[in-house]
């Protein structure tokens, strides 16, 4: 059926642009839109999601974190449901596409079996999902975690929403969850019952913009080592009155450091690893810094990166051998403190390989991609779901109002995804 399956979600493009434009007028803010996390605009996200999904004559279901469910029923009910999921939250004055593509991509595949008539063999499930720009509450992937039972202890009370300091718990009542119910019982999705967790969604980089291919087959979710609090520790001393052979200057240290992670990063791509590498922060201190005062505190951070879990663990090796290296050549100490593990999101390769032969069988261009960035789906995956993701092609990566998917893009992708719901 993959021709009939092509030729039926190309058919859904008008419905797909009429849905983007009204989930775009029910969030709009001065710039882009606003879809707070557990507030208005992610409510009435939501609220629109379930309205469209009752039209399409779906069941329709909340759960305690009040994550919106839509289900298609299967022939089989009681056979391993495929999921599609996203989040429908967005940062302040962020683009429409990021998340919501993978909500309406769901449905829009849903639309195209029903005019089909095809009744898969198993139930289709979209999931609108809660909460997963960190910006808001400063922690990830609070739907999908919530509804799997993995949220951190203490979070619903702990954690608070940036912009107005009330806990994670009280807005989820307000936006008709139940904390209470959540703290109680088993969680909401028995991970053994999902046989798939599907997430389309935008590219955040401009690698598909640049190669010229409109959707993605996602590889892996990086994971991360992380270093937020790095110390170069040296000694101050005058400028003029330090002779070169005596300086311990964490500046020039800390400089040689960060040159070196370069280095090594000119090393992964002559070899083909996935890395990326990043010292985001990086200042001398404020207190004791002056123009002629060498310098004896840089504070630092660094992450890398990779969808590789044996290059991670050789870099995290690595590291502190290359500071102890610069260390012991320039007369400082380098101290890295905590570091901090996220395991990359690994894609079940049964699944990547039905979007590749789905790709070739529809006439769809698409290549292989690693996520670098964060998604809902590394908490599936980490729950041992089988899991695959799609990125869409995206001018003007994420998180701004300037994002530019293309609907024919989108439906691409979305006939791709509809094999992966059928096969
Ligand atoms: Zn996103």
């Amino acid at each position: 059926m993959t021709p009939e399956l092509a030729a039926a979600v190309a058919a859904q493009t008008d419905f797909a642009a009429d849905v983007f434009d009204r989930l775009h007028a029910c969030s709009v803010d001065v710039r882009g839109v606003t879809r707070a996390s557990y507030g208005e605009g992610e409510q009435a996200a939501h609220a629109l999601m379930a309205e469209i999904a009752r039209e399409l004559g779906l069941e329709i279901d909340q759960d305690p974190a009040a994550n919106t469910y839509m289900t298609q029923p299967g022939q089989d009910r009681s056979a391993p449901v495929r999921m599609v999921g996203s989040h429908l939250d967005s940062v302040p004055q962020g683009g429409n596409f990021d998340g919501a593509a993978g909500v309406v991509s769901g449905l829009t595949a849903i639309r195209a079996l029903q005019q089909l008539g095809h009744q898969p063999k198993h139930d289709i499930r979209v999931m609108g999902v809660r909460a997963e720009e960190s910006c808001w509450f400063g922690t990830s992937y609070i739907g999908s975690r919530s509804a799997l039972g993995t949220l951190p202890d203490g979070a619903l009370d702990t954690a608070t929403r940036a912009d107005n300091g009330r806990s994670l718990a009280e807005h989820m009542a307000e936006c008709g969850g139940d904390p209470d119910k959540l703290r109680d019982t088993a969680p909401y999705l028995d991970r053994t019952r999902i046989g798939a967790f599907l997430e389309p969604h935008i590219e955040q980089g401009p690698v598909l913009v640049e190669e010229g291919f409109p959707v993605g087959v996602v590889t892996g979710i990086r994971g991360n080592r992380r270093f937020p609090n790095a110390h170069c520790i040296g000694e101050y001393a005058h400028c003029g009155g330090a002779p070169r052979r005596v300086r311990q200057d964490a500046v020039v240290a800390a400089t040689e450091f960060v040159q070196a992670m370069d280095a090594e990063w000119d090393k992964a791509e002559a070899s083909g690893d996935d890395f990326a590498c990043t010292i985001g922060m990086f200042q001398t201190d404020i207190e004791r810094h002056a123009m002629t005062v060498i310098s004896g505190n840089v504070k630092f951070s660094l992450d890398f990166r990779s969808v590789d879990p044996a290059y991670l663990l050789k870099m995290e090796a690595r590291v502190p051998a290359i500071a102890a290296e610069i260390g012991a050549r320039r007369g400082v100490k380098f101290e890295l403190g905590a570091m901090t593990r996220a395991a990359p999101g690994f894609m079940d390769q049964g699944l990547v390989e039905t979007y590749r032969k789905a790709a070739a069988g529809m006439n769809v261009r698409a290549m292989d991609i690693p996520s670098g960035a964060s998604h809902d789906s590394a908490a599936f995956a980490d729950a041992g779901v089988p899991t695959a993701m799609l990125f869409i092609r995206n001018e003007h990566g994420s998180h701004n109002p300037d994002e530019a998917m293309e609907i024919p893009d989108f439906i691409d992708a979305t006939k791709l995804l509809a094999a992966g719901l059928t096969a």
